[in-house]
């Protein structure tokens, strides 16, 4: 970046030197072009002077001298003899004849040139013409301004580098740093160390803001994967867990009975039964894993809006026998429109009541309330100790008191329960204390509560 970013800049400085050069010289050749202009009109009229005059060439050179200042006026012969010089000099370094602009004249046409002058070195504009057949008019004028405007132009194009060149290499360290500062930033973001960056340059903070959302999306998204990862490899050891136990069990009294080591009647009577029995709870087990695995992955499905009231009356009825049997009174309290399928507002009841006559008390009630889109199922059983309340829902979590108490619990009861609240998008939690009973609530959406 930072080598970019000095290729960039001196490609910028030498479009710059290249340009202002071409100012330069533009510049110069207007103003030689300009002298050029003034040389041809004064030497028209020295011309026609010295044609026109009686005085002698040099005091005519000294007054076409004195117009303008650094002119110099020089009178010579077509066989290079100087005849008059304004500045004196009977003799010039070198051979006349050689100066382009005489060797001009001499041809016939009018002499222009511009050189550096064979005397001072300096810049001079020559211009010469034909007074008449032996006589030949030269004026010479040095372009010093010229050459001074070039010195102060190409003085102040340096000094512009040396600034640019300094100022430059501060900017681009400046830049560099503060986009590594960036990059470090950035790396932090994605190893998690930091939640938002800064940006540098205040234009990147929209786009940086949303590269950070992004990543704790990633993150949280990251974790989700890993958290039901990890439910998933506990749910298989534990449906595992649940199906060896009866397997064990299964295989142990047919091998009895295989080997004929049953004695009588009533032993090979005891291990059928146990045989059956387990293969009951085995089945148990896997109808509540399917049931579990529906509630979890079918679809969500527009419910219509039904009364809570009727299902939980046809529940009770299907669990009266048991409730008798602990001589547990059902009651029911109110009623309330919830967004549901029948068939899984009647599991959903089911399995609540089921859990509260099973660990209720002998004697005891089930109370069902149900109001403005909230169903409480409450009994005054055996209840559950905070250590366990919040495992309740996880699948096969089995309060280890109660495991003897009400052997046939499979432990997928309440995340059954779970599942389907989440489908019909309400929730569910429990309240409870050993000894004084449970209270499990439901919270449905209601067609009132969406449009409040
Ligand atoms: P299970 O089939 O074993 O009843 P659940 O998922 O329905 O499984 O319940 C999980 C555990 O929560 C149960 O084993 C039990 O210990 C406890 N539990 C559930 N409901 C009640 C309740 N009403 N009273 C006391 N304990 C309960």
């Amino acid at each position: 970046m930072k080598r970019r970013l000095q290729r960039i800049y001196w490609r910028g400085i030498l479009i710059t030197l290249v340009m202002a050069m071409a100012a330069i010289g533009m510049a110069a050749w207007l103003k030689i072009d300009d002298t050029r202009a003034h040389l041809d009109a004064m030497l028209d009229a020295a011309l026609k002077w010295t044609r026109d005059s009686g005085d002698d060439l040099q005091s005519l050179s000294d007054t076409i001298a004195g117009i303008s200042p650094g002119l110099r006026v020089t009178y010579l012969l077509d066989s290079g003899l100087i005849l008059a010089d304004s500045e004196q000099k009977e003799e010039l370094p070198g051979d006349p004849l050689e100066d382009a602009e005489i060797a001009a004249v001499r041809r016939g046409e009018i002499g222009k040139q511009l050189r550096m002058s064979a005397e001072d070195a300096s810049l001079t504009l020559y211009l010469a013409g034909r007074v008449s057949p032996q006589l030949i008019l030269r004026l010479s004028i040095p372009v010093i301004e010229t050459a001074r405007v070039l010195m102060v132009y190409g003085t102040a194009l340096l000094l512009l580098f040396l600034t640019l060149y300094l100022v430059q290499r501060r900017g681009i360290a400046r830049l560099a740093a503060d986009q590594s500062r960036q990059f470090d930033d950035i790396r932090l973001l994605m190893d998690g160390e930091t939640d938002r960056v800064q940006a540098v340059f205040p234009e990147f903070q929209p786009s940086l803001d949303a590269i950070s959302y992004r990543v704790r999306r990633l993150k949280e998204d990251h974790r989700e994967v890993l958290r039901t990862l990890n439910l998933r490899a506990d749910f298989v050891a534990n449906a595992s867990h649940e199906l060896r136990s009866p397997l064990t069990s299964v295989r142990g009294y047919a091998e009895i009975l295989k080997e004929g080591m049953a004695d009588n009647d009533e032993e090979r009577e005891t291990c059928l039964s146990t045989i059956i029995g387990e293969c009951d709870r085995m089945l148990a087990v896997i109808e509540d894993i399917l049931r579990l695995g529906r509630a979890e992955n079918a679809g969500k499905k527009p419910a219509k809006e039904q009364s809570a009231r009727q299902t939980a009356e046809e529940v009770c009825r299907a669990l009266r026998p048991q409730a008798e049997k602990k001589d547990i009174a059902l009651i029911l309290e109110g009623d309330t429109p919830v967004k549901a399928e029948e068939k899984d507002l009647w599991e959903i009841l089911y399995n609540l009541l089921d859990n509260a006559i099973r660990y209720g008390k002998t004697g005891g009630e089930v109370r069902v309330r149900m109001e403005k889109g909230v169903i409480e199922v409450r009994d005054n059983g055996i209840g559950i100790a905070p250590d366990h309340l919040p495992h309740i829902f996880e699948p096969f979590y089995r309060v280890d008191d109660t495991r003897d108490a009400a052997p046939e619990g499979t432990g997928l009861g309440l995340s059954i329960v779970q599942a389907l609240m989440k489908r019909l998008d309400g929730t569910i939690h429990a309240e409870s204390d050993a000894g004084t009973g449970t209270r499990i609530i439901l919270h449905f959406p209601t067609e009132e509560r969406k449009t409040k």
